[in-house]
């Protein structure tokens, strides 16, 4: 490549304009691609050469995203999906099937969670999860003979825990399977997963990456450096013929750096459909072209309205890692030494009560189920997403009845420091 810096992959990556071609990045509205022979397509259809014959696997618009967060986290290969929900279900579902198990953090996304935890394990796919801060003893028994992966977040929604990349990367590999990172929060600005030791990596592209609340979307990127031929065993969906494909063997055709990412396309693509729009991918790019300025602008506000919060007589406590006494301080020195995302968590004192009602008399934060976009917005877990739960049940999850989620905008931080302060002091 031509050019090395984060902040060029960011604004022109995975896309080259040739000689009188669109500057943008173009939307290729089209379901299906004509050939002048069905010898030409068939060979599309056998995966004998590369193009594209109907937007359900493979769209020119969405390839050029995928190319550039593939760039972005320095991966060989990367694919959109329709929404992070599906990054990660393909992810996991690529390597792990009926009878297998995949060990995971308990310190995920919701979603996630049921998404393993009940929809995954009634296909067969069990998972044991552990705590991200749990012992290398505890870490090693959590290991299974059909243990097919290892999962977890860079900095976890809404939990904010940070995970030891190395750790877990160093125990997937001992047991000869690899470490899959949702690194939806911190992106690639923040954090590279790879460089630690991940070998997949997953994204939610409707957070910081689109950046406006516009586009839902998921990324799934493969580093190329996880050796699947050399646990053929392990992995026989990569290893051994598909038959789907008239005997394809993914690893022998495409190498260790294309064939998760092109049986992830052939099979589940094709036959689950989960695949973004061109118009939703063009989207996306346009937030890529300015990750880099936003993320540094998210954190800078959001550390300056961490540090208010917690000299703040009315609140009781914050996490944010940015801050010299959280516990995940330590860890996010070492892997987001440039910041890791906008996303503060704190307790209003006064418990449930006061923090609704400081949230309601919030006048430039809204309430919303969303994080991670240009406008700041905010969520009372306790009387929203875990409603159902009781307080005992509550503090399992780890949400607290007083904990406010803040996810801290673009706007000026004075104005959004000056609106915390009055609704503060109403409560
Ligand atoms: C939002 C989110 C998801 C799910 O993504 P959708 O695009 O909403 O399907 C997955 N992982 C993390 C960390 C998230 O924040």
């Amino acid at each position: 490549m031509y050019y090395d810096q984060l902040e060029t992959r960011c604004v022109q990556g995975g896309y080259r304009p040739g000689n009188g071609e669109p500057r943008a990045v173009p939307i290729i509205q089209s379901t299906t691609f004509k050939y002048d022979t069905s010898e030409d397509m068939g060979k599309l259809f056998d995966l004998e050469a590369e193009g594209y014959f109907y937007s359900r696997l493979q769209n020119p618009t969405c390839d050029l995203v995928a190319r550039k967060i593939c760039e972005l986290e320095g991966g060989s290969a990367a694919m959109l999906t329709s929404s992070g929900q599906a990054a990660n279900f393909f992810a996991v579902f690529n390597i792990a099937g009926c009878g297998d198990h995949v060990v995971a953090s308990s310190s995920i996304y919701g979603g996630t969670f049921n998404l393993f935890s009940v929809t995954m394990r009634r296909m067969g796919v069990d998972f044991t999860f552990v705590s991200p801060d749990c012992s290398d003893e505890e870490l090693e028994a959590a290991f299974r003979d059909n243990t097919k992966a290892v999962f977890g977040e860079t900095i976890a929604n809404p939990a904010l825990t940070v995970l030891d990349i190395e750790r877990f990367a160093a125990a997937a590999h001992r047991h000869g399977v690899p470490l899959i990172v949702d690194n939806t929060f911190a992106t690639p600005v923040n954090c590279r997963p790879f460089r630690w030791g991940a070998d997949i990596v997953t994204h939610s592209t409707t957070k910081y990456m689109d950046g406006h609340a516009s586009a839902l979307g998921g990324c799934i990127v493969d580093s190329g450096n996880f050796d699947w031929a050399a646990h053929a065993a392990t992995f026989p969906g990569l290893t051994t013929p598909d038959e789907s494909y008239h005997g394809v063997v993914y690893t022998e055709k495409f190498g260790r750096g294309g064939a998760f990412i092109t049986k992830c396309t052939a099979q589940l693509m094709r036959d689950f459909g989960c695949c973004q729009s061109p118009q939703s991918a063009y989207l996306l790019n346009v937030g890529l072209e300015s990750l880099h300025v936003r993320m540094q602008r998210h954190c800078e506000n959001a550390q300056a309205i961490a540090e208010h919060l917690a000299g703040h007589e009315k609140v009781a406590w914050v996490r944010y890692c940015g801050l010299p006494g959280d516990p995940y301080h330590a860890l996010a020195q070492k892997y987001l030494p440039n910041g890791s995302c906008g996303v503060v968590s704190f307790g209003v004192r006064g418990g449930r009560q006061a923090a609704e009602a400081f949230m309601g008399r919030l006048k430039i934060a809204a309430i919303a189920t969303h994080v991670a976009d240009a406008r700041t917005c905010c969520l009372h877990p306790a009387s929203t997403t875990h409603r159902q739960m009781n307080d005992a049940e509550l503090a399992a999850a780890g949400v607290s009845p007083d904990l406010v989620r803040l996810s801290v905008g673009l706007e000026g931080v004075r104005d959004l420091i000056a609106d915390i302060d009055q609704a503060l002091a109403a409560v």
